[in-house]
C-alpha cells in the first residue's frame, strides 16, 4: 500500500487522503464495534495522525473504553459515518475505518482483536494468530502485523 490511500463517507461530504502508508490494517470483534457497526466485526487501518488529511465537516464523540482510554470518534456532520478514531493514549496514530476507501481491493486484516467475541461463523485465515483480548502497547501490534505478512 504504497500509493495515496483516498476515501469518503457513504454521502460524499467527507473526504480523506492518508499521505504516507498505512501503519497494519486491523479486525476488531469486541462488542462495541459490532454495535458501531451493526457487524460481526470492524476493520480499520492504523495511519499516522499527521498524514491524514480531512475535509468536510465532522463531528466528535469520545468514550472511555474497558482500558480506560477516551476513545474519540469522528463521523460525517451529514450522513453520520464513522470516519477515523483516536484514543487519547497514542494520539499520535489515527484508525480509519478501512471500509471508506474508494479501492477496498486491497484491504486485508493483518491484526485480529478481540477474538473472545469472534462469532464462530467467522473464519480467520490459517496464518492469523488473533489476540484474545487488544495488546495496550500499539509496539505489539506492529510487530503482529509483521509476523503476519512474514507467513505469507
Ligand atoms: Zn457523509
Ligand atoms: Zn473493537
Amino acid at each position: 500500500m504504497e500509493k495515496v490511500l483516498t476515501g469518503s463517507c457513504q454521502c460524499g461530504a467527507v473526504t480523506f487522503s492518508v499521505e504516507a502508508p498505512a501503519l497494519l490494517t486491523y479486525a476488531c470483534f469486541c462488542h462495541s464495534c459490532q454495535k458501531r457497526t451493526g457487524s460481526a466485526f470492524s476493520m480499520g487501518l492504523i495511519v499516522p495522525t499527521d498524514a491524514l488529511r480531512i475535509a468536510g465537516e465532522v463531528t466528535a464523540w469520545s468514550r472511555v473504553s474497558n482500558q480506560g482510554i477516551t476513545n474519540t470518534r469522528y463521523s460525517c456532520a451529514r450522513c453520520g459515518n464513522i470516519i477515523y478514531g483516536i484514543g487519547d493514549a497514542s494520539p499520535e496514530l489515527a484508525k480509519l475505518q478501512a471500509g471508506l476507501l474508494d479501492d477496498t481491493s486491497g484491504v486485508e486484516p493483518e491484526v485480529y482483536l478481540w477474538n473472545c467475541y469472534r462469532q464462530p461463523w467467522v473464519t480467520l485465515p490459517a496464518r492469523a494468530r488473533p489476540f484474545d483480548t487488544q495488546p495496550d502497547d500499539p509496539m505489539e501490534l506492529l510487530q503482529a502485523a509483521r509476523e503476519y505478512r512474514e507467513r505469507r
